[in-house]
């Protein structure tokens, strides 16, 4: 493709200009053919400075998490070899599930910069601003078996946690079963769905959605006082490529050790991060509501609640927490 060969030298000038000629003829297309393209890469958000006497320059990159962009900075092996990028797109879980279900490699990454239909758990909505956020989803084929599945989410949490904390230094806590929040706020949701036969699992889809450059003002109403984002954290904007980047390796490192030498160290990192375990909690199950403190999760990932009626075993719900610090 022109567009990608054109993007390609002017990146592998470092800055430098190159002239309409030479691109020209590096490609065998006219000198308008270049400035077409050139303009088109432009209104992709390329900034690009164009002079008669230079030729064109690439100054910055655009702001979005396209797929040659997020290709040139990743070093993983598995996550993101396939890499499935929207506009926009309703929700990338159920994108990633499509593609799982018709065969696509482990580790296929599908990336928007907009959800028009993203969900949480129970079908609740996700909010997805514009290029605010990192919304993507990746499909697994891991080697557990179905009553495992909840580690992938745990796994999940970990990653994207030592990920912010080493982009940001900032130290967030893990939620059970699957919030990572930021002072009592939401600044990460996770949606792990899974399809599987009794004793194996078919394929696993971790979702998440990070909200990295989100305004305080920009947050809806309803989720004002519970919702936050990196931006609002730290005070800046933070680059959304850098952070994905990061993601994917810590996950896939994450990954990789589970595969080979077990979940221990994981479920050790969860409990540290944790903000759920000996807290006072309300746990509202499917089946039935919890009240006790969260003592611990077991290696299936599953919250045991020391209730008056004994130790509890929950496997999937809300909670609430009644901490000293408030409730969240
Ligand atoms: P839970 O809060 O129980 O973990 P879900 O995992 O289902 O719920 O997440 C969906 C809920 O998260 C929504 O009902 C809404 O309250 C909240 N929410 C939606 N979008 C965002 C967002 N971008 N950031 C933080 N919270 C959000």
């Amino acid at each position: 493709m022109v567009r990608n060969k054109i993007l390609a030298i002017l990146r592998q000038q470092q800055g430098k200009s190159v002239s309409g000629e030479d691109l020209g003829r590096q490609l065998q297309i006219s000198r308008t053919a270049v400035s077409k393209q050139i303009q088109k890469l432009r209104l992709e958000g390329y900034q690009i400075e164009s002079t008669v006497s230079q030729g064109h320059r690439l100054v910055a990159l655009p702001d979005l998490l396209r797929p040659e962009e997020v290709r040139s900075q990743l070093t993983t092996a598995i996550f993101g070899q396939e890499l499935v990028y929207f506009s926009e797109v309703g929700s990338t879980n159920d994108e990633a599930k499509k593609r799982a279900v018709a065969g696509c490699s482990e580790g296929t990454l599908i990336i928007t910069e907009t959800q028009l239909g993203g969900r949480g758990r129970l079908a609740r909505g996700w909010f997805s601003p514009q290029a605010k956020g990192i919304w993507f989803s990746v499909v697994l084929r891991p080697p557990f078996t179905p009553q495992e599945a909840p580690k992938c989410t745990l796994m999940a949490a970990v990653a994207v946690n030592r990920a912010i904390r080493d982009m940001t230094g900032i130290s967030c806590g893990i939620k059970w079963p699957n919030d990572i929040l930021c002072n009592g706020r939401k600044l990460v949701g996770i949606l792990t769905e899974m399809s599987a036969e009794m004793d194996a699992i078919n394929h696993i889809v971790i979702g998440m959605g990070i909200n990295v450059n989100i305004l305080a003002a920009e947050i809806p109403l309803e989720l004002q006082d519970k919702a936050t984002s990196l931006q609002i954290e730290t005070g800046g904007p933070v680059s959304r490529i850098a952070l994905f980047v990061k993601i994917l390796e810590r996950l896939e490192e994450i990954y990789l050790e589970v595969r080979t030498s077990g979940f221990a160290s994981v479920l050790a990192a969860w409990r540290q991060e944790s903000v759920t375990l000996n807290q006072l909690v309300t746990v509202i199950a499917p089946d039935k509501t919890y009240i006790g403190k969260a003592i611990d999760i077991d290696a299936e990932g599953a919250l045991l609640v020391e209730t008056d009626s004994g130790i509890e075993r929950v496997l999937a719900g809300d909670v609430s927490i009644r901490s000293l610090t408030g409730n969240y």
